[in-house]
């Protein structure tokens, strides 16, 4: 009687499992279509992920609630008490799954339309414009994606270049990079959020990324790293 009900539970937790499956599954043609149509920034993918949380973890994470308070009255009815300490954590279990499940399929859209972004930013400019000095013309040493806002000395002519990345460049930082950088250290992230340890690894990752693309920003990204790795929260017990 009670291996009837543990299956039970076991296969109604399942079927919320393949449901948070199918709800993405379906919403794959209008995310591409959305990712397709961006331009350069993801402000447009935030009301689809948010219908998508909703209708998946706040939704189904509802459901495993219903469905074990029915399991708890029916363990109940049969006397089998023992089962529901053993049965109750697998509610708790496929709550937090879902949660990282999720937010991994954030992460990687974010991502994905970060890939579309920085398509577009390359297909638009203008290598010449940002390289070469405005008097002689002579080759700068500029990295195309230069985010900060330089003077510079020609060496060929001597005059100063003020150098501005345009403003597409600009938004490359906050909208195509980072995004990256969270796609590379997203197994990290997730498991910093109850693992100190990870959390530590996740900043170390995440950081080294932007300090290896944005080298600029280098000295800044290092500080703000160690910032982040001395805060006390990390000593404390
Ligand atoms: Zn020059």
């Amino acid at each position: 009687m009670s291996q009837e009900l543990i299956e039970r539970w076991d296969s109604y937790l399942n079927k919320l499992r393949d449901r948070f499956y199918e709800v993405l599954d379906s919403a794959e043609g209008p995310m591409q279509e959305i990712i397709d149509g961006v331009q350069y920034d993801t402000i447009v993918i935030i009301n689809i992920l948010n219908g998508l949380k909703y209708q998946t973890v706040t939704q189904l994470s509802a459901k495993a609630d219903e469905g074990w308070s029915k399991m708890r009255l029916e363990i109940l009815k049969v006397n089998a008490n023992s089962l529901l300490k053993e049965q109750e954590p697998k509610r708790g279990i496929f709550q937090q799954w879902i949660q990282d499940e999720f937010e991994r399929y954030e992460i990687k859209s974010y991502a994905r339309t970060a890939r579309k972004i920085l398509e577009n930013v390359k297909a638009h400019i203008d290598e010449k414009k940002l390289h070469r000095c405005t008097q002689c013309g002579a080759e700068l040493p500029i990295n195309v994606y230069s985010f900060m806002a330089i003077n510079l000395k020609c060496e060929s002519c001597g005059s100063v270049n003020t150098y501005q990345p345009d403003d597409r460049v600009r938004a490359l930082e906050y909208y195509v990079i980072e995004p990256l950088a969270n796609e590379y250290a997203m197994e990290e992230k997730i498991k910093g959020k109850t693992d100190k340890a990870a959390m530590k690894e996740y900043y170390k990752k995440y950081y080294g990324y932007l300090m290896e693309n944005v080298p600029d920003k280098k000295e800044f990204y290092q500080r703000t790293m160690d910032e982040r790795l001395n805060n006390p929260f990390f000593s404390m017990y």
